[in-house]
């Protein structure tokens, strides 16, 4: 199998260190031979986006991170809309200085949020980018009591992640879904519901074929104690041997923050945790593309 990833983010996400260059340097300092730099997605009109979510607020936690966001129109999530032409170009020189070294791909990490489906069509149609993978972070607003990861995840949250990802991937518009169980990190017990869900979702990746990826962010934060057993926030053993059992293509992601987040010790600690589940690798996938069909009318079909 070869070394690849197609989960890189830069320090213009406001929450990592490292340029593009450094990213791809560590990467091939390590032997990766495919690169996805795949940046959280720069949304236009992102102080409306976020004005919109006022009426979901419910804690003070979310207030600090709203007003934040609207001051710097995008960190500490995502990088402001009008960097997004300077980053893909750093990332075509990349292409052009390290070719023969590495392959490097030009992709978004992206939230299943339908008032910017039209946008991210709009991505892939005119090839800013090569793909998009969903990483589900929020339920509709980018906000931190709509955010999957959070603490003390109720029923009602981890359904509505499930009925969310579903929708998103029926879309086509992305390759592959990215920390599929990060519901798990706030809602921390295996009980029928999270196995309801665990199944829900990796049964609809399957029928659409699209891959899942075990994600070294949460192995990063370490084994935890959950209710007396040793697990990853994520990825969640549990989640897995579902995963295994359906049958899923498996991707492994370094969610890369950092340059030093490159390293053969993660590697192989992710591939060790492939294995005990005995998960099927995959080392690439196919770029979905989403339907182009729907933009007719507006844009020259190729
Ligand atoms: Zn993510
Ligand atoms: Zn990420």
């Amino acid at each position: 199998m070869k070394k690849t990833n197609y989960h890189t983010h830069t320090y213009r996400c406001g929450h990592g260190e490292g340029d593009e260059k450094a990213m791809v340097q560590a990467a091939i300092d390590m032997g990766i031979e495919k690169l996805g730099m795949c940046e959280h997605v720069p949304l236009p009109h992102y102080r409306q986006h976020l004005l919109k979510s006022i009426p979901a607020i419910r804690n003070i936690r979310s207030v600090l991170s709203l007003v934040r966001a609207l001051i710097y129109n995008g960190p500490n999530m995502r990088m402001p809309y009008k960097q997004m032409d300077e980053h893909l170009d750093v990332i075509r020189q990349c292409q052009n200085e390290f070719d023969g070294q590495i392959q490097i791909y030009k992709g978004f990490e992206a939230e299943g949020l339908e008032e910017y489906y039209d946008y991210y069509q709009t991505l892939l149609y005119e090839h800013k980018v090569d793909y998009l993978i969903l990483g589900h972070h929020f339920h509709k607003h980018c906000i931190h009591n709509c955010y999957y990861g959070k603490a003390n995840m109720t029923k009602k949250d981890i359904y509505q992640y499930c009925n969310d990802v579903e929708k998103a991937l029926e879309t086509g518009l992305f390759s592959y879904l990215a920390h599929p169980d990060l519901f798990l990190q706030g809602y921390q017990q295996f009980d029928l519901d999270a196995q309801t869900v665990s199944r829900r979702i990796c049964q609809k990746a399957k029928e659409l074929n699209i891959p899942l990826e075990v994600n070294a962010g949460g192995m990063r934060k370490g084994l935890r104690d959950i209710q007396g057993e040793e697990l990853y926030l994520y990825p969640n053993a549990h989640f897995w041997d579902i995963a295994s059992e359906i049958g899923n293509d498996v991707i492994l992601g370094f969610d890369a923050h950092n340059p030093s987040d490159f390293n053969n010790a993660m590697y192989d600690q992710m591939i060790r945790f492939a294995n005990e589940h005995h998960l099927k690798l995959i080392d690439e996938f196919e770029f979905l593309q989403g339907n182009f069909e729907k933009f007719q009318g507006e844009y020259d079909i190729r």
